[in-house]
């Protein structure tokens, strides 16, 4: 499911290049094009849902593995040993700008709580 107009969907389907990081069936990962860490990656459905705001028990399969390719990012990145943030904003108030969910996964460097 693709949506019109929609960045993330373009960068799936390969119209908007991206520095790749990881895909599969579910779920495609790449590099953040302004990182705010030195590792800043972002993870996402291929399919499009605007935010964790519209998830449901019925996408338990599809968290279940971005949870997981996210872990496995962040051991790929070596980030474990000290620490990383996985992130979604959700709406205006929280700084979303793009509506396709993501999860950012933030690392290689201390981070602050809270966040601002
Ligand atoms: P949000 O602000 O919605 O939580 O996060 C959107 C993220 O997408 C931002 O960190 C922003 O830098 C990133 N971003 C926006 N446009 C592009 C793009 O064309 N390519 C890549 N790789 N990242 C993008
Ligand atoms: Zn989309």
């Amino acid at each position: 499911m693709t949506k019109a107009n929609c960045l993330f969907c373009k960068i799936v389907a390969g119209e908007i290049p991206s520095d790749t990081v990881h895909e599969d069936d579910l779920v495609y990962a790449f590099n953040d094009i302004n990182p705010m860490a030195p590792v800043h990656q972002l993870v996402i459905p291929r399919q499009h849902i605007a935010s964790a705001d519209d998830l449901t028990e019925a996408d338990a399969e599809l968290l279940g593995r971005v949870f997981a390719v996210t872990a496995s990012l962040a051991a790929a990145a070596g980030l474990p040993d000290k620490g990383y943030r996985v992130v979604t904003n959700v709406g205006a108030d929280a700084g979303q700008s793009v509506d396709h969910l993501h999860f950012h996964l933030l690392g290689g460097r201390a981070m602050t709580w809270p966040p601002g």
